[in-house]
């Protein structure tokens, strides 16, 4: 056993593990970052490559090399089911090269001082006092097992939340992510004879094609695609099976050759209620934190990174206020972020209620419009639903759930509201008890048929 006590460990070395750990590491503090994935693979990922760059000056990284991108793209479009009406989402995003994005973190990381322990799965976590004491590794290729010890633990582990997993249960804590709340993907990079506009990043809605999600034709440079189908959990449908159907229909990806291929689960809710539980911290999909209504989780695991880094750095330097000093976290990561996932989180249940028609109909009718859409992915404003639009509305003959558009509006922004009041640890559980009823009461008067 190693008799060195850390002062972080930090599981899982992907975007939300790497800022995390360099946020401590650049504060003097003593970090052990692992993975089980070797060295040189850490970084590579399933996903969509797509990042926003206004993420990058949120979380204070400058601004990333050249080879860390294959191209830069101005602006997402997505289109109705017919694909005959859009709406444009302006920002500048870059198209990653997720491997050497993951390398440059972690090489970040490592310069600052965190130590790597590569190839090396985290286990079982044992506590004393209640209190998270000592992790059980085993090494993946040797399958030597290890004991380290930490003052605390942050689970980036990702998706499947190994430390989620074992913790107490803990108010606000989901250690289980309901089926319906993960998105279920397959992604395959194609090289194409010529990509038509690099510069436009496009999403479809379908719902017979990408059951409460969406597919997506992102470009990468000008003979690469990123397309994937993601759909949401429980609903029966195969990603893979479906995305074979879309590049058989389309002439431009019909003969077209795979460079990669994979699959990948993103959990789509709202972020965990705390990203604090005792001594554990939890940043990125461990917690949560991808977008509920897109599923991109690079950006706000970073911001989970940082916050959850900084708590930690502040609970070392004044051990005697500890549990305010974590809560940081909460306040920090709710107002950067997770006040606009749990708005969004509404929008989200709101889209996997309506049918195609109804998304075809608000489209063609601009109930929501490019500002509205472009407000809510930057959490500049809510949604609002215009005069115009609420008389359209009115006029349905069989409103349907889309005639709740307006009534939904009103939940996001009462959600909002909740968040920007987002309590002390204190108060924390009754707070969690009215907003979970909120989302409760949203759900069974307004999503039901
Ligand atoms: C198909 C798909 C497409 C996506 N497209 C986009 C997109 O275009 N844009 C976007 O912003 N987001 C996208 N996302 C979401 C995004 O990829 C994730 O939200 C983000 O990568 C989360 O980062 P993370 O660090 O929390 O987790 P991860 O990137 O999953 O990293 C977790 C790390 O923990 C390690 N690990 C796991 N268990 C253990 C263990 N027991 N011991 C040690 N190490 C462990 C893993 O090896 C991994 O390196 C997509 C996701 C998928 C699946």
């Amino acid at each position: 056993m190693s008799r060195r006590l850390f002062d972080a460990i930090v599981v899982g070395a992907g975007t939300a593990g790497a800022i995390t750990a360099l946020t401590l590491a650049e504060e003097g503090n003593s970090v052990l970052l692992m993975d089980s994935k070797e060295k040189r693979s850490i970084g590579k990922k399933v996903c969509g490559d797509a990042l926003g760059t206004h993420h990058l000056k949120t979380v204070k990284l400058p601004f990333p090399p050249n080879e860390t991108f294959k191209g830069r793209i101005d602006a997402i479009r997505v289109y109705s089911p017919s694909t005959n009406y859009s709406i444009s989402v302006e920002g500048e995003g870059l198209a990653l090269d997720r491997l050497k994005f993951g390398q440059w973190l972690l090489g970040m990381a490592l310069d600052k001082g965190a130590e790597l322990k590569d190839r090396t799965r985290a286990d079982k976590l044992s506590f004393e006092n209640g209190r998270g004491a000592e992790l059980r590794t085993v090494h993946t290729e040797t399958g030597s097992v290890e004991h380290v010890k930490s003052r605390y633990f942050v689970d980036a582990s990702g998706v499947n939340g190994i430390l989620r997993k074992q913790i107490p249960e803990t108010v606000g804590v989901y250690r289980q992510i309901p089926m319906q709340d993960l998105c279920v993907a397959y992604r395959e990079v194609r090289r194409v004879e010529k990509v038509e506009d690099t510069k436009i990043g496009r999403i479809f809605l379908d719902e017979e094609i990408a059951p409460g999600g969406y597919w997506w034709y992102f470009p990468k440079d000008e003979h690469t695609l990123n397309v994937g189908v993601g759909l949401q959990g429980g609903r029966g449908a195969n990603p893979k099976n479906q995305l074979k159907r879309i590049v058989n229909e389309r002439s431009d990806l019909r003969d077209s050759k795979i460079l990669d291929a994979g699959g990948g689960i993103v959990p789509t809710r709202r972020s965990m209620y705390t990203l604090v539980a005792g001594n554990i911290l939890f940043a990125g999909d461990s917690a949560c934190t991808a977008n509920p209504m897109h599923g991109g989780g690079i950006g706000s695991s970073m911001i989970a990174g940082r916050v959850c880094g900084q708590a930690i750095s502040e609970a070392l330097d004044s051990p005697q206020e500890e549990r305010a000093k974590l809560w940081e976290a909460n306040r920090a990561y709710v107002k950067m972020y997770g006040a606009k996932a749990a708005s969004l989180d509404i929008f989200r249940l709101f889209l996997q209620a309506v049918t195609n028609e109804e998304i075809e109909f608000g489209m063609m009718k601009k109930l929501v419009t490019d500002e509205d859409i472009r407000n809510l992915g930057y959490g500049t404003g809510g949604l609002s639903i215009r005069e115009k639009a609420s008389k359209v509305i009115r006029g349905i003959s069989k409103p349907g759930v889309l005639g709740n558009l307006a009534v939904t509006a009103k939940y996001m922004g009462r959600i909002k509201r909740e968040y920007e009041k987002y309590p002390d640890y204190r108060d924390f559980p009754a707070w969690v008890e009215k907003v979970e009823g909120i989302f409760r009461e949203y759900s069974s008067r307004y999503l039901r048929r």
